[in-house]
């Protein structure tokens, strides 16, 4: 038996621009969706300031209709 190649190629993950929040501490790379950011904008993990940007990041299925401006 065989595993069909072409069933795999259809899984590619669609990438987008996706705003973030990253953590300002060089020895954390904490990060968050802007979607899920806290509401102090401090990092989940160290609690250090986090500072938006702008990743290329795969499309979360769930957030699917959120994301179709
Ligand atoms: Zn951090």
């Amino acid at each position: 038996m065989y595993f069909a190649k072409k069933g795999m190629e259809e899984q590619v993950t669609q990438m987008m621009d996706t705003n973030v929040y990253a953590c300002q501490s060089d020895s954390c790379n904490g990060w968050m969706r802007e979607d899920f950011v806290t509401s102090d904008y401090n990092c989940p993990m160290c609690g250090n300031e986090m500072s938006q940007e702008v990743r290329e990041l795969p499309k979360i299925k769930k957030d699917f209709q959120f994301y179709n401006r």
